[in-house]
């Protein structure tokens, strides 16, 4: 019994392991090799970046870039979170536009529902959201709400 079990979640574990490698991995940019960091972050994020992507019936434009990715990402951050596989871009699904899915996400956040998110970014044709180092856990760091306003400039949401 105990046998079976530990086979089973090993067995689970394994593919839970290659979706977050394959889903968050994924990029039409090429090689994107995994770091052992931004991988554990994304295994620890998984829960709440798949909450925020169903809570606006969205899909997931981006997660991890390797340093090699983001390098060549039009408009990346040299510190982005991506490459800490602690940042994803959605876009969302019918019925939410940008600015109404990152309003709604960012209440979900301030309701403390999707972990301890950092930013959420009103971006023009997606929302990013990423989290503080703790990840799962709550910090008493409030969350920020910004808005990508172009030349890569971002203004506070009010
Ligand atoms: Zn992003």
């Amino acid at each position: 019994m105990i046998v079976q079990l530990g086979l089973a979640a090993a067995g689970a574990l394994g593919v839970f392991v290659w979706d977050v490698a394959k889903r968050y991995g994924a990029t039409s940019k090429g090689e994107n090799p995994w770091t052992i960091e931004a991988f554990m972050n994304a295994c620890r994020l998984a829960v709440h970046i798949e909450k925020a992507v169903w809570m606006v019936d969205g899909s997931i434009n981006g997660m991890y870039r390797s340093a090699q990715v983001n390098e060549i990402t039009e408009g990346a951050s040299k510190t982005s979170l991506h490459m800490h596989g602690r940042a994803v871009d959605i876009k969302p699904g019918k019925g939410f536009t940008p600015e109404s899915g990152a309003r709604f996400l960012f209440a979900k956040a301030q309701a403390g529902e999707l972990g301890a998110v950092r930013t959420i970014i009103w971006e023009p044709s997606w929302i990013h959201i990423d989290w503080h180092e703790t990840g799962t856990t709550p910090t008493t760091e409030t969350a920020k709400f910004i808005k990508a306003v172009g030349d890569g400039k971002y203004a506070a949401v009010v």
